[in-house]
């Protein structure tokens, strides 16, 4: 029986993660997914988006200066500075994005399309079948609203535990530095990640998942899509358009206190890349810094703060090309394993990796 199972599973795995590049289709579909990369709402870089991120750029810009100051060249000067932009690190991230863009689209996505499924046949067995839940044939409007806030919320508070994981897990920690090295933030060093990350988030969000598939797959989509905006959900079109870009950028931009505490702002993410030890475990939200309040991790530092980022201690060599990027992170968990299949159990903490620069 279990061998089925297995079977069956590495089947629909298999099946899953080759889908895109299995068919002429499934290639063309791929490149599709790229080709709206600006232009689909399901896209973190759709246009109106980037819009709204620049126009909380340019309000920081108007606090932030004298009016006698304003000019073009300053303005311009103040969003696209080339220290940042022509930075090393930057650099990287644009060609990583090239190679994780990739990844993503014929291998990551498909992957996530599969498992989803897997885990909405297994939340149907295990919340219809046995414990007997009715699931909403309807839904009023206010309702259907009420519930994409809900699993927006839910969603987002499974990745930050996963984030949290991601730091005090050494092994985890191995491949999250990954996205911690980049020295100069840029809205692509939001894509500097590690395949591995998408495992662990998606793992630790599977719940999330099938108990969304479950409670909404009896409502007609017809209803579901009433309360959509351009065919995302309205929760979703809101914090697209909340300047979330610039959480990844060299502008340390504050909400002010009230904002700070339930969305990651530009200061609360950018605090969370600080090399500062003072840092360090802090803001592990990522979309709403309401868990890391609640929780007790938030930290935003005062006005006049200076953030360096990137790994302290850490041999920048090791950051420096996208191969090592992708296979370090490998090679330094396989010797973090060695070493305590030698010395005993997994006991040290991410202050002692960091300190060895693993
Ligand atoms: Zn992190
Ligand atoms: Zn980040």
């Amino acid at each position: 029986m279990w061998i089925e199972t297995v079977q069956w599973l590495f089947e629909r795995f298999s099946e899953y993660a080759l889908s895109a590049l299995s068919s002429w289709n499934g290639v063309v579909a791929a490149l599709g997914e790229i080709g709206g990369t600006f232009t689909k709402l399901t896209s973190g870089l759709a246009w109106p988006y980037v819009l709204a991120s620049m126009t909380v750029a340019g309000g920081g810009y108007l606090l932030s200066k004298p009016r006698a100051a304003w000019s073009t060249k300053s303005f311009s000067a103040f969003l696209f500075p080339a220290q940042v932009l022509a930075h090393p690190s930057a650099k990287l991230d644009y060609r990583f994005y090239v190679v994780s863009t990739l990844i993503n689209v014929f291998l990551c996505v498909p992957m996530l399309v599969g498992f989803s499924a897997l885990i909405g046949k297994i939340g149907r067995v295990v919340l219809v079948d046995y414990a007997g839940w009715a699931p909403p044939d309807t839904l009023s409007v206010p309702a259907l609203f009420a519930a994409a806030l809900g699993f927006y919320l839910l969603h987002d508070f499974m990745n930050y535990w996963s984030h949290v994981l991601l730091h005090k897990v050494p092994l985890l920690w191995a491949f999250h530095q990954v996205h911690h090295s980049a020295d100069v933030l840029t809205p692509i060093s939001a894509y500097r990640a590690h395949p591995m990350e998408f495992f662990v988030t998606a793992t630790l969000r599977a719940p999330v998942i099938g108990l969304a598939f479950v409670f909404y797959q009896a409502i007609p989509a017809q209803e579901i899509a009433a309360t959509a905006v351009f065919g995302v959900s309205l929760v979703g079109f809101l914090y697209g358009i909340s300047g979330f870009h610039l959480q990844h950028s060299h502008l340390p931009i504050s909400y002010g206190p009230l904002l700070n505490r339930i969305l990651v702002t530009p200061i609360v993410h950018q605090t969370h890349h600080s090399n500062d030890p003072r840092h360090h475990d802090k803001n592990f939200g990522v979309k709403f810094a309401l868990w890391d309040w609640i929780f007790g991790t938030l930290c935003v530092p005062a006005r006049h703060e200076r953030l360096q980022f990137g790994l302290a201690g850490a041999n920048k060599e090791d950051f420096a090309t996208v191969g090592k990027l992708y296979v370090g992170p490998f090679k330094r968990a396989g010797g973090l394993i060695r070493r305590s299949l030698a010395s005993g159990p997994f006991a040290r903490s991410q202050n002692a990796v960091r300190s060895e620069g693993l």
